[in-house]
């Protein structure tokens, strides 16, 4: 199956088991905009060379909000996936009560190969690609990081936005993207780059201490966690592991070159610290050398995909030793292992509400940066950002279980379903009109 029908084989099961009408499911499946195009940009060399970029849309019932959604930079970006991601995003927001549409959208280029200089320019001819077709805009679509990208990725595309749109519209252009920098002028939010790691922990925790999920009782010593990828959710997974859940042990991480593992448990500031100076875990003092798939059956409680989609599969749904599946990343199981990781009691907290921090972050900055008043949104410091995060964050896990409790059905089937019946009633409304 490709990427975007293993989301809409589970919009479709949602829809199933509260009887949706088949006009809404279709609306559910369809896509607002698929937009395609070469970059040009100029390298240091001199030499002009042509980048592949995609955006979509997926529906949005909102129609005086922005489709939002991440911008990732990796060579292996295709529709088929940004697609995926974009339906995703949709039924994130809605989850969190969040009034977007989804958008996903990337250039196929690895990042690491390139000047900054080099990527400023490619990220400008976006920018110029998009306004021009007016798809872009802080009611338009509102890019945030993604794999690849970062705050001065943002912060690029926000100068070249207002640079070509100051003398025609108002002066909101800061809220053409979110997870810009922080500091005076930037107009970033203090917390987005910690956030979707933040929720992920918040959501850990609440499912363990409130919903009573069983692993060896929470506040026990040998509970155990292994993370693949080690980039901005994975570091961030751990960092709030360590200051909120010490009893917690990280026996194993990932990213890109492989992996390490220790049984006695990673020190995670020195882990971090490595990380900044060598630019890998790999060869982290003190511990042994690992695979990624190793890491994915490795002997631990709870598994954090954080890298990218597609890695439990039904090839090896059967040999995760887990007992509990927080996905970070997007898409990192499929409908096919979701099924095996079932039969064996593996409990799946699904992408679309455990990584939901990131969109909801970018949510507190977009509405400030329009001047929105939103009683959810809370003063610009990082203790208060992440507090009304988590709130929100561990609300939507409640109605998830409550969502899974009157179905009869697991959480990814309950998320699908939340999200759904929340925008039902808009799409309705908004089709009697059209
Ligand atoms: P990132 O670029 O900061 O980090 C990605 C990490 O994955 C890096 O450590 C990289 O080395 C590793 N990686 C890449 N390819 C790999 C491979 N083949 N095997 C193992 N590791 C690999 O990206 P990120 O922002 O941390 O995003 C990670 C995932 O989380 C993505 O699926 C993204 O869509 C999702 N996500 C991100 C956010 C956010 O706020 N950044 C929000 C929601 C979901």
């Amino acid at each position: 199956m490709s990427q975007v029908d293993n989301v809409l084989v589970r919009i479709e099961n949602a829809a199933k088991t509260i009887n949706l009408d088949s006009e809404t499911l279709d609306t559910l499946k369809s896509f607002k905009l698929v937009w395609t195009c070469d970059l040009e940009a100029r390298m240091d060399n001199g030499i002009l060379k042509r980048f592949k970029a995609i955006r979509i849309w997926h529906r949005s019932p909102h129609v005086d909000q922005p489709h939002k959604g991440g911008l990732r930079y990796h060579q292996d970006i295709n529709e088929d996936i940004m697609k995926a991601h974009a339906a995703e995003m949709s039924l994130k927001s809605w989850i969190m009560g969040l009034g977007w549409g989804g958008a996903k959208g990337g250039i196929a280029i690895d990042p690491t190969k390139y000047s900054r200089q080099e990527l400023k320019n490619i990220t400008e001819k976006l920018v110029d690609e998009m306004d021009e077709r007016t798809i872009l805009g802080p009611f338009r679509d509102v890019p945030a990081p993604d794999v690849g990208t970062n705050p001065e990725v943002m912060n690029w595309i926000r100068q070249r936005y207002a640079q070509r749109r100051r003398s025609f519209e108002d002066a909101r252009f800061a809220a053409v993207v979110t997870g810009k920098p922080v500091g005076y002028g930037f107009d970033g939010i203090p917390g987005r780059n910690e956030a979707t790691g933040c929720g992920l922990v918040a959501v850990l925790e609440k499912i363990l201490e409130d919903h009573k999920v069983p692993i060896n009782g929470f506040n026990a010593d040998n509970v155990t966690l292994a993370i693949m990828g080690f980039g901005n959710v994975g570091s961030h997974v751990a960092e709030f592991v360590g200051k909120q859940c010490p009893s917690l042990k990280i026996v194993a991480v990932s990213d890109v070159r492989g992996g390490i593992y220790n049984k006695n448990g990673l020190d995670v500031p020195r882990l971090i610290e490595y990380v900044n100076s060598e630019k890998s875990v790999v060869g982290l003092p003190g511990s042994t050398p690992i695979t990624n798939d190793e890491l994915l059956e490795i002997n631990c409680d709870i598994l954090v995909p954080a890298a990218l989609e597609n890695v439990i599969k039904v090839d090896n749904a059967s040999r995760v030793k887990a007992k509990v599946i927080l996905e970070g990343a997007n898409g990192p199981t499929t409908p096919e292992a979701d099924e095996v990781l079932e039969s064996k009691n593996i409990l799946v907290i699904p992408d679309i509400l455990a990584n939901a921090g990131g969109v909801t972050v970018s949510f507190f900055e977009w509405a400030r940066n329009v001047s929105i008043k939103d009683e959810r949104v809370p003063l610009s410091r990082i203790d208060k950002v992440l507090k009304a995060l988590q709130k929100m964050i561990t609300h939507s896990v409640d109605e998830v279980f409550e969502t899974a409790r009157v179905y009869r059905t697991n959480l990814r089937n309950a998320a699908y379903i939340t999200a759904i019946k929340r925008a039902t009633p808009l799409f309705k409304a908004k089709h009697l009109v059209d």
